[in-house]
């Protein structure tokens, strides 16, 4: 436990670094990792170029406002919500799995507001999650050495030497999909009646039958019902405005060509924002202080992500938090900890009071998918849902313990039936994963699954 005078947050720490010699391309100055082997080079700043001449996605005012957001959930005032695919594909950039996936966040969401009552903030791993890390930079096929897929981002999944070169109007072709499903979602959230919490009807109830929260969810889906009623029969019409919900947007900026080719200056404001999405954040594999991955970081005013997992250098972390944010600014950083269920208890601690000793604000958000994956005998990547409620679990007792408060969870998750994480209510066996396993890279959680993690999280937020 901390003495309490450490929790008076907080004096700025000394600024880490200066951010005069910065720009949107310094990074191409420093080792990087994780960076494709664009064959045509031509090609490349030619995408570049292109990418640079369209309008951004995001504008500033809104990166702003999740900003301030953030720092609420930083000091429990709001919950953060962060969700999706492990890696969109160009392929499911249509109607169908944007709308289940924006479904289920918002369901999700209505379940955490109505049993934590705090305000969620829906943070979606979607428009722009095309970039993925890799341990090796080939596989081999069939006695073939194939360059290894990096998301739909620089190559094609299929298992061809063509369509596995790095392809340079990929990146093109992201900022197009990512406009339409940002789009497509800003329509369905903003006033259309899709979020419209007048119609329990649409919240289909039936998915959930035979799990064991179903009853409850019927009552709170039932509870929510009189709730809008008594509201508008008491406030003027202008007031309720039950038709809009609020969504942002993620990815892991791993790619640095797309991300800084959407890197403005903001007309109104001080400083650089990466316009392509309202939270980027810094994945395990890519933020070693002195690389490219993080100079890119440093000059950017979005809030940002940083995944802690093994393995990692305590004091590198806490170098990393002051570099990102020299001034201390509350919601700048959300540290993502993905320890894993076995870890977790040794590894959070030590990280929480490093991070509290050195007065660094942050939010601390709980990522129990990358720590708890693993393969099953026959070969396919999985996670077992009651490893993820574990390391959730324990996040919180130790949050709890130690006097610091988890603000957020990080989560692989997708609005489809797919079998891709074993257990949950359904039980879903190893055997069963080859039903319906769609996912490129990391299995996620299905809409069931989801819903159910939804109800154990606001239970272990009230624990
Ligand atoms: C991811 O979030 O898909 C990912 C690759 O995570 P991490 O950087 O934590 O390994
Ligand atoms: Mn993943």
């Amino acid at each position: 436990m901390h003495s309490t005078d450490t929790h008076q947050k907080k004096a700025a720490p000394a600024a880490a670094a200066p951010t005069t010699d910065w720009n949107p391309l310094s990074w191409k100055n420093f080792p990087i990792r994780q960076l494709p082997d664009y064959p045509d080079q031509q090609a490349l700043e030619e995408a570049f170029q292109q990418l640079k001449q369209l309008p951004p996605l995001v504008n500033s005012w809104e990166i702003d406002a999740l900003k301030g957001k953030l720092a609420k959930a930083s000091r429990g005032e709001m919950f953060l919500l962060q969700g999706g695919d492990c890696a969109e594909t160009f392929d499911h950039c249509n109607d169908a799995h944007i709308v289940k996936l924006l479904k289920v966040l918002l369901q999700m969401s209505f379940i955490m507001v109505h049993e934590m009552n705090i305000p969620v903030i829906r943070l979606g791993r979607m428009a722009g999650q095309y970039a993925k890390p890799r341990s090796k930079p080939t596989e081999r096929v069939d006695d073939v050495e194939y360059p290894i897929y990096r998301g739909d981002v620089v190559n094609a999944f299929e298992v061809d030497t063509e369509l596995r070169k790095p392809s340079p109007q990929r990146l093109v072709e992201a900022y197009h999909k990512s406009g339409l499903t940002l789009n497509f979602v800003r329509s369905l959230t903003e006033g259309s009646g899709f979020a419209d919490l007048h119609h329990p009807e649409y919240w289909e109830l039936n998915f959930m039958k035979k799990n064991k929260f179903y009853d409850e969810y019927a009552k709170m889906v039932n509870s929510i019902t009189s709730a809008i009623r008594f509201m508008e029969g008491i406030l003027p019409a202008e007031l309720v405005n039950l038709r809009q919900v609020e969504m942002f947007t993620s990815h892991e900026a791993l790619n640095l060509y797309y991300d800084a080719a959407q890197t403005r200056r903001s007309p109104h404001k001080d400083g650089w924002y990466n316009m392509s999405t309202h939270l980027p954040w810094i994945g395990n594999r890519t933020r070693d202080p002195k690389e490219a991955h993080v100079e890119y970081f440093r000059g950017i005013k979005n809030p940002v992500g940083i995944k802690v997992g093994p393995p990692y250098d305590l004091d590198e972390i806490a170098d990393l938090v002051q570099m990102l944010n020299p001034s201390n600014e509350e919601g700048k950083i959300t540290l993502i900890t993905r320890f894993g269920r076995k870890t977790v208890e040794t590894e959070l601690p030590k990280l929480i009071d490093k991070i509290e000793r050195k007065g660094l604000n942050v939010l601390w958000s709980a990522d129990p998918m990358h720590g708890n994956t693993f393969a099953t005998d026959s070969g396919i990547k999985t996670r077992a849902f009651d490893d993820i409620i574990e390391e959730i679990r324990k996040s919180f007792a130790i949050h709890r313990e130690m006097g610091t408060i988890l603000g957020g969870v990080h989560l692989e998750m997708t609005g489809e039936d797919v079998t891709e994480c074993v257990g949950g209510a359904n039980g879903l066996s190893a055997q069963g994963l080859s039903t319906n396993y769609q996912s490129y890279c990391d299995p996620r959680l299905n809409y069931e699954q989801s819903l159910e993690l939804a109800f154990m999280i606001s239970r272990e937020w009230k624990a």
